[in-house]
């Protein structure tokens, strides 16, 4: 199970796609700015009641928010050595920030619990100042430039687990700047995520036609398998280990289960939060403080965001390239005719990408290059 934990509700930015801020979703004005101490301790006893009960399964617990680290150094330093106490390694930690916070402190927290550090961005300066914007519009790039030289100064030299970046996808970023990024700042992993809406507001929230996605994409792909095999880009991974037959461990890919779980600052306990997007609140809301963990697992949308192929569209059910793509990330299928019984928003890119792929695999045969590229 991981536990996205919402520590902080509020952001400091105002990226033009949130989902939590500009998707249409306003569950967040109704929670606690921040997460007490009673409802994370709660929390703490919740998931040991989860470890206890369910012992084959991982935990990891991921900080995240609005912004996490807005939290300051001493209510995170407490929850990471009170987390450590409890569990010791047995559950992995990690924060995702939008890295525009940087001081020592934290980032001593972070170093001494062995807590992975990933920093959300947009590419390219340019593309960056367009979209992650703070309140008054005014662009962030410069401010996380000089905080990544930080971040990845603290990794060389007191063990922070900074190792990756999150892009969402988008054809005005300069793909081969945020290798070269990646390059500068020696990161090992790349998320790129397909970008956020539903069947209804696709062309509300993205300019850009599905044919420049779908270019954007495989541009990215190619340079990545010329250049860039050994960087974890966990969307073009699970595509090829797909085709070798083996997993995905993308959410976008393959009918992967989707095992994340949102803890808000109330304590709330919901589903994977950009299915907030499509899906209307369940009947009964659960919380920490008066329920187990497992009983997301009653939850309607967590159900089917977990059934694999069994709530497929009839068009994915007869799609050639099902058995890889698996209809796509949950939330992108949904429209408000048919629930989420549609291909997704983002089809037509799936099935270009995925026909690159399966033409380079085909072009490769099984050589160590293609094994390469299989690596989830
Ligand atoms: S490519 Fe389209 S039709 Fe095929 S499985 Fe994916 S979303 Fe469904």
């Amino acid at each position: 199970m991981e536990l996205v934990v919402k520590v902080a509700n509020s952001c400091n930015l105002n990226c033009t796609y949130c989902y939590m801020y500009n998707l249409g979703n306003d569950d967040y004005k109704t929670r606690p700015v921040v997460m007490t101490n009673t409802v994370f301790q709660k929390l703490v006893e919740r998931i040991r009641e989860f470890i206890d009960d369910n012992p084959e399964e991982k935990v990891k617990l991921v900080f995240h928010g609005g912004e996490p680290l807005l939290l300051g150094a001493r209510r995170l330093g407490e929850m990471v050595t009170s987390l450590r106490a409890e569990f010791g390694r047995k559950i992995s930690l990690a924060v995702q920030t939008n890295g525009t916070i940087c001081n020592d402190e934290i980032i001593k927290v972070f170093s001494a619990g062995d807590v992975a550090f990933g920093v959300s961005l947009d590419g390219d300066k340019r593309t960056h100042d367009t979209t992650r914007v703070d309140k008054h519009g005014k662009g962030s790039w410069e401010k996380i430039e000089k905080n990544l030289e930080h971040f990845a100064r603290h990794r060389d030299v007191n063990g922070l687990r900074f190792h990756s970046v999150i892009v969402v996808a988008n054809p005005s970023i300069d793909i081969y700047e945020m290798f070269s990024l990646c390059d500068r700042y020696n990161l090992s992993g790349l998320s790129i995520l397909m970008p956020d809406t539903t069947i209804d507001y696709r062309h509300d929230h993205y300019t850009f036609s599905d044919a420049e996605l779908s270019d954007w994409l495989i541009d990215a792909m190619s340079h990545w398998m010329e250049n860039y095999r050994k960087i974890r880009i966990p969307l073009f991974n699970a595509i090829f280990s797909k085709l070798f037959g083996g997993g995905s461990q993308s959410e976008s890919i393959g009918c992967s289960r989707v095992p994340a779980v949102i803890i808000e600052s109330s304590g709330e306990i919901t589903p994977h939060d950009v299915l907030r997007i499509s899906a209307p609140a369940p009947e009964k809301k659960l919380f920490v403080t008066e329920n187990p963990l497992s009983d997301i697992w009653t939850n309607d949308v967590y159900k089917i965001a977990n059934s694999g192929e069994e709530n497929l569209s009839d068009e994915c059910t007869r799609c050639p390239v099902k058995s890889i793509c698996g209809g796509g990330f949950l939330a992108h299928r949904f429209s408000d005719d048919n629930g989420f019984d549609n291909p997704s928003v983002w089809c037509s890119v799936l099935q270009s990408l995925i026909g690159y792929a399966t033409g380079r695999v085909i072009s490769l045969g099984s050589s160590g290059a293609v094994a390469e590229c299989s690596q989830s």
